[in-house]
């Protein structure tokens, strides 16, 4: 029997979808019998809509369209947790797996803990992730750096530490990221920042990394990570719609060096991105910033975008908040951030959705990682992990 902590290479035994995934097709592969097997509703995974840096979260509820977005998209900066909080009412009355990266798993961890999405109606398939590129600086990084037409693009993959990109002509050009990040292209600010790979707290945890020998390339490293991932594991497994291999040992020590030299890269970030790494008080951080929140027009935007803020009436709107606003004023810098950051920042998982949609360029993602590990040196608390509830401003929502 498959039990949590389990390790395969897992590939698809359907020719068509071995082929249009990624590595091998296993995760399109479970995703697909979950469909038809009627334990999931719904599947929440991601496609390309206008072109490869238009990605989008797509709603697949026929098994037959699972194939058509199979693949990784690294253009691509969604949280699937803030779709399935927002829009789709935290899967209350709905079964719905979704495909996760590591911040995607840590929010719904997050939106679990306060009570807004039902755990039981989750199946989190987690794909370890390296970094997302966003689409607006990947078309000008492909014609700087790849003297590419961005159009002429058709795919894009990561490989030991290369993006590589693929024209509709079959020819393939490759850029060593570090080269692109120290030109300031290459990954998110967050992404760099970032320490969580594996997204051990999904059920589980899929990635390229490890797999060597005659699978390199066309299988899916599948560490499990909840019963209810074995679970799903097994049951494909018994309906041979997957094929499992016991991973080749030195490729488990393999995909552990990489990940640890990944965490290593986060750190160098850190301490190239923050005054002191190990924890400034956060009213020294809150001080740093003063001028970039004055830069704020109040758009929302980040409050929107913010997977975590959870108020169904928000204090910040003129008909619930202080003063000012009953007086019809927009607040003043920076009461709008400290109160935004009092309900959100012990549970930020670092996904970056707010500096993303920012325009006043703050660095808000930066900002709220640095409080967010203060909060975690000094009250123990791992944000996206665990049962334990965020310790300052925990209210759970419900729906
Ligand atoms: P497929 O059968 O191709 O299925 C992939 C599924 O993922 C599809 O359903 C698709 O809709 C969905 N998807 C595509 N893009 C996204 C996205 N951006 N967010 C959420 N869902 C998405 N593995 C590593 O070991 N190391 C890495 O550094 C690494 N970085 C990654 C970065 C990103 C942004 C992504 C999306 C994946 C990354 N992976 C990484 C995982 C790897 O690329 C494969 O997704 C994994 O091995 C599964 O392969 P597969 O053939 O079974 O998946
Ligand atoms: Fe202010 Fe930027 Fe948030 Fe808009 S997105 S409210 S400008 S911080």
């Amino acid at each position: 029997m498959i039990k949590t902590n389990d390790m395969f290479y897992a590939k698809s035994s359907d020719t068509e979808i071995a082929e249009a995934g990624e590595y091998g097709g296993a995760v399109t592969t479970l995703l697909k019998f979950l469909l038809e097997e009627g334990i999931v509703d719904a599947v929440l995974a991601v496609d390309s809509s206008a072109d490869l840096y238009d990605v989008v979260p797509v709603l697949i509820e026929d098994p037959e369209d699972m194939v058509k977005v199979a693949g990784s998209l690294h253009f691509g900066t969604l949280n699937m947790a803030n779709i399935i909080n927002r829009y789709l009412d935290g899967a209350q009355d709905m079964k719905i797996a979704v495909t996760v990266k590591p911040c995607d798993a840590m929010t719904l961890v997050e939106l679990i803990k306060r009570e807004n999405v039902n755990q039981d109606n989750i199946i989190m398939v987690g794909l370890n992730c390296g970094g997302t590129i966003p689409p607006v600086k990947g078309r000008q990084m492909l014609e700087e750096f790849y003297e590419l037409d961005p159009d002429s693009a058709i795919k894009e993959k990561i490989a030991k530490g290369k993006l590589i990109v693929e024209t509709e002509d079959g020819t393939e050009k490759e850029v060593p990221i570090d080269e692109l990040e120290d030109e300031g292209f290459g990954r998110r600010g967050n992404c760099r920042r970032c320490e969580v790979n594996i997204p051990r707290m999904a059920d589980l945890a899929c990635g390229n990394w490890g797999v060597i020998g005659p699978m390199a390339g066309k299988a899916t490293f599948i560490e499990v990570c909840s019963p209810k991932g074995a679970e799903i594991l097994e049951k494909a497994k018994e309906a041979g719609v997957i094929e499992l291999e016991d991973p080749i040992p030195q490729g488990i020590e393999i995909r552990e060096k990489i990940d640890n030299a990944m965490v290593k890269l986060a750190d160098k970030w850190q301490n190239n991105d923050w005054e002191d790494k190990s924890g400034r008080e956060i009213f020294s951080v809150l001080t740093e910033y003063m001028d970039d929140f004055a830069r704020c027009l109040k758009c929302y935007g980040c409050r929107e975008s913010c997977p975590i803020c959870y108020c169904e009436n928000c204090t910040l709107e003129a008909d619930n908040g202080p003063d000012w606003l009953s007086k019809g004023e927009i607040p003043p810098s920076p009461m709008f951030h400290l109160e935004r950051m009092l309900h959100m920042v012990e549970s930020c998982t670092n996904c970056g959705q707010c500096e993303d949609v920012c325009p006043g360029d703050i660095p808000l993602a930066k900002i709220w990682h640095e409080v967010n590990t203060k909060i975690k040196i000094t009250f123990g608390y791992v944000k996206g992990t665990g049962e334990e509830k965020p310790p300052i401003a925990y209210f759970p929502m419900g729906k």
